[in-house]
C-alpha cells in the first residue's frame, strides 16, 4: 500500500457499505450498496459491511439482521466481518482525546435553536476545566480551503468558516458524531474507496478535515445521485420508501443499474446479472443528478 502526494491511497480497493439500522433498506439504499459492491469488484477489491449503530434511539433492533438478509438475497456478499460502530466506542474516544490534546476542540454549550445555519464560533474562547457538564464537543476548524476530486462529481472545494464551521466531534448527549466515527472506521476497516450518495457530499469536506488532523489516509470518493421518490424527497424511512424485497431481487437490481446508468444484462439470476454487471461496471456512466421514481 502506497501513498499518493494528496494522501490518496493507491494499491489494493477497499471499499464498503455503511447503513445505520433505522429500517430496512429501500430501493434508494440498495442502489448504493450495489455501486459500492461494483465499484469494488470491477476493481478486485474487498468490500466490507459496517452497521452505523451509535444512535440507539433512532434504530431498529431488528434492522441489522434485515438488511444482510436483503444484501444476501440480492447477491451482494461482503467480504470478512461486520463492524458494528457500538463496539469502536474505545476508538473514538482515542482519537477524541488526541484532538483534545491538541488544542483542537472546544467545550459548547450553545442549543441547537440559538445557531442558525454554519456555527459562528461562539465558544472557541471556552474552556473545558471551566465549563461544567453537558456540553458538546466541537473541532476547531481553519486553514485553507479543503478540496478533493470526486469520481463522479469532479473537484469539489469547501471553505471551512463558510460551508460548516466548528463541526460536532461529540455530541451533548455523550454519543461520538457521525463525522468522527466515520473517519475512524474507515481508517481502522484500511478503506480507500468511499461510493455513497450525494446527499453525504457536504459530509466530505469535514471528514477530510478530520482525517488529515489524525493523519489517517484520505480516501478516493464517489458520490451516487440520491432517489427521489415521487414528491421529489429521498427515499428514506421519514418518507416512508418500502423495503425492497428479497423475494424480488432480480427485478430490483434491473432497476437500480438502470438507475445508475449501467447497460442492461441478459442474465436470468441475481449471480449472472451480477457478474456481467461487475464486468462492465463503468463509473463514468453514472449521472450526475438526482432520480426521480
Ligand atoms: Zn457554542
Amino acid at each position: 500500500m502506497s501513498s499518493s502526494t494528496d494522501g490518496t491511497l493507491t494499491g489494493q480497493y477497499v471499499g464498503r457499505f455503511a447503513p445505520s439500522p433505522t429500517g430496512p433498506l429501500h430501493f434508494g439504499s440498495l442502489v448504493t450498496a450495489l455501486a459500492s459492491f461494483l465499484d469494488a469488484r470491477h476493481h478486485d477489491g474487498r468490500w466490507l459491511l459496517r452497521i452505523e449503530d451509535l444512535d440507539p434511539p433512532r434504530e431498529s433492533p431488528d434492522a441489522p439482521a434485515r438488511i444482510m438478509s436483503q444484501l444476501d438475497a440480492h447477491g451482494l456478499h461482503w467480504d470478512g466481518d461486520v463492524l458494528f460502530q457500538s463496539q469502536q466506542l474505545s476508538a473514538y474516544d482515542l482519537n477524541l482525546t488526541h484532538l483534545r490534546e491538541r488544542g483542537l476542540t472546544f467545550p459548547c454549550k450553545c442549543s441547537r435553536k440559538s445557531i442558525r445555519g454554519v456555527y459562528p464560533g461562539t465558544c472557541r474562547s471556552r474552556h473545558f476545566e471551566n465549563t461544567d457538564p453537558p456540553y458538546a464537543e466541537r473541532l476547531l476548524t481553519r486553514g485553507p480551503p479543503v478540496g478533493f476530486d470526486d469520481l463522479i462529481l469532479g473537484r469539489h472545494t469547501f471553505q471551512a468558516d463558510k460551508d460548516f464551521g466548528d463541526f460536532i466531534v461529540r455530541r451533548k448527549d455523550g454519543l461520538t458524531a457521525y463525522q468522527l466515527a466515520v473517519v475512524v472506521d474507515d481508517e481502522f476497516q484500511g478503506v480507500t474507496h468511499v461510493v455513497r450518495g450525494s446527499d453525504l457530499l457536504t459530509s466530505t469536506p469535514m471528514q477530510v478535515v478530520l482525517a488529515r488532523l489524525l493523519h489517517f489516509r484520505t480516501p478516493q470518493y464517489a458520490h451516487i445521485p440520491v432517489v427521489l421518490g415521487s414528491t421529489g424527497d429521498k427515499l428514506s424511512k421519514q418518507t416512508h420508501a418500502p423495503p425492497v424485497e428479497e423475494t424480488s431481487a432480480l427485478s430490483t437490481l434491473r432497476l437500480a443499474l438502470q438507475v445508475l446508468g449501467q447497460p442492461e444484462s441478459p442474465g436470468t439470476s441475481v449471480e449472472s446479472l451480477l457478474s456481467d454487471a461487475i464486468t462492465s461496471w463503468d463509473i463514468t456512466r453514472v449521472p450526475r443528478s438526482s432520480f426521480l421514481m
